[in-house]
């Protein structure tokens, strides 16, 4: 069997969130039991002279327009990773928008990344292409327009971004109007790329088994909770894990010291350094952080309206977020006025890794959480997370509980919860032998891709064999 990965974002190479780790860590982890191979998009700030360009190159038309696609390869520690070079696609700085926004023209640009994944994956003879998130979705209605033998796998890594346009970009990508229609890719009058995802691929999965339960709630859906319930029997969710190897707090080298459940001093060090880094301080003080975007979803407003109660106790909170908005002004002005809340803005890889291992507790407010990676990152470095109980987060952290992993958990998204949840994580802190044993606990737990990779093989070899339940959806 032999597999296509395609996603908008792989780490190392481009990232903006959990899809591109995801996207390094799922295929690798695979890759020890078939073989997979990779593709994303070059986009224009990636060097490609640092990739070996590939003999294989084609066109692809859309519209009445051809374009010339060139390929481009890299190993991705041990798994080969196609770029797809290509006009509109490869001529922005940026994965999705700048400063101004969304770029106008992401239907096409993404549309032509999509038939070239098809394009691809016919010509590397490919059994099964996994899909992930809108930007890959028309892959699956392209491979059923051409008939071609491929399996298709979509993986919903968030509903909230469902790849929306315009009715007249069904002229520019070339897709025929039989498509266009309620059960097809018809939204409210417009394209939406996500739907065609969910309808032509053989199987869609989420990232968590508990989101594939929210998704078909009216709260949860994004408004097309009614269209997944008809497609309920070939959807189901799989948990993301993380990549061990990578985020493991004893051989980290952004760290000031590396540190293993044996040694718990050592990340008391780890959190010294990260105070002195923000100015912080008294290490004896428990300090909370977060690692996140600046997005309503990851629940700002909640944090917001709870952040001066909670910085009225003995604690501190370090806070790295990427975003610029009215929430960074807003945390912002509190800062102002408050010692022990410490900012720092943008996206920064190694300062994440030194957060994570300095902290005593991750917050995660979220109003919805497809999977969340924060949590599991946090967990194997020590650091006790605490969640509002919704999608991935429900699955991975538990209050009370034998089951891995453990943190405080608040079940509704209220300034009350928050606070009662705060409180128990300095209770928690002041009992020092819980403490420890739950931080030894939680970085004894299994976070690794190897389950999912499991599930995944399951699934595709559900899909070659073309069992029943597959075929009837698909008629
Ligand atoms: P999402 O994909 O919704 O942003 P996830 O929890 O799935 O959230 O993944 C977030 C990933 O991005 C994690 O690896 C996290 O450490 C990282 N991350 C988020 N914000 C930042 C930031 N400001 N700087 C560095 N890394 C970040």
């Amino acid at each position: 069997m032999k597999a296509l990965f395609a996603a908008s974002e792989i780490f190392p190479f481009a990232k903006t969130g959990g899809l591109a780790d995801v996207a390094h860590a799922l295929p690798r982890a695979l890759s020890k039991q078939l073989e997979i191979i990779s593709v994303m998009p070059l986009y224009g700030f990636m060097q490609s002279a640092s990739l070996s360009r590939d003999e294989l190159s084609f066109s692809v038309t859309l519209g009445s327009i051809e374009y010339d696609i060139a390929l481009y390869t890299a190993e991705n520690q041990g798994v080969k990773t196609y770029f797809i070079q290509a006009p509109l696609l490869s001529a922005t700085q940026g994965l999705y928008g700048d400063e101004n926004g969304e770029y106008a023209n992401n239907d096409l640009r993404f549309g032509i990344f999509c038939a070239a994944i098809v394009e691809l994956a016919a010509a590397l003879q490919i059994d099964i292409v996994h899909l992930n998130d809108w930007h890959t979705a028309l892959a699956a209605l392209f491979i059923k327009e051409r008939s071609l033998d491929i399996k298709s796998l979509f993986t919903i890594h968030n509903l909230a971004y469902q790849g929306i346009f315009e009715a007249s970009s069904l002229q520019r990508l070339g897709i025929d109007s039989r498509y266009f229609h309620m059960d097809g890719i018809e939204f409210y009058g417009a394209l939406n790329c996500m739907k065609a995802g969910i309808a032509y691929s053989d199987r869609v999965t989420t990232v968590s088994p508990r989101y594939a339960e929210e998704i078909l709630t009216a709260e949860f859906g994004c408004g097309l909770e009614g269209f997944l319930q008809h497609h309920a029997a070939k959807l189901s969710g799989v948990l993301n894990g993380i990549d061990t190897e990578y985020f493991d707090p004893s051989s980290d080298t952004a760290l000031a010291s590396g540190f293993d459940a044996h040694n718990l001093d050592l990340k008391y060090c780890n959190k010294k350094a990260l105070l002195k880094e923000a100015g912080l301080k008294d290490p004896r003080v428990p300090l909370f952080v977060m690692i996140s975007r600046l997005a309503h979803q990851k629940g700002f407003d909640l944090l917001l309206e709870a952040l001066k109660p909670m910085l009225k106790k003995r604690l501190n909170i370090l806070i790295l977020v990427e975003g610029v908005n009215h929430y960074r002004t807003a945390l912002e002005k509190i800062a102002e006025k408050h010692g022990n809340l410490c900012l720092f803005f943008g996206y920064n890889e190694a300062l994440s890794h030194r957060i994570y291992a300095g902290g005593d507790f991750l917050l995660m407010p979220s109003l919805f959480e497809p999977c969340g990676l924060n949590q599991m990152i946090a967990m194997r470095y020590g650091t006790v997370p605490v969640v509002h109980s919704v999608g991935g987060l429900f699955d991975t952290v538990h209050e009370d509980s034998e089951t891995c992993g453990t943190g405080i958990v608040f079940l509704r998204p209220t300034k009350k919860a928050l606070l009662n949840a705060v409180e128990r994580a300095l209770s928690l802190k002041s009992d020092v032998q819980k403490m420890e044993k739950t931080i030894r606990f939680n970085m004894a737990c299994d976070f690794s891709f190897e389950k999912s990779a499991k599930a995944y093989i399951g699934l595709y070899r559900e899909l070659q064999q073309g069992s029943l339940t597959i075929k009837d959806y698909n008629g």
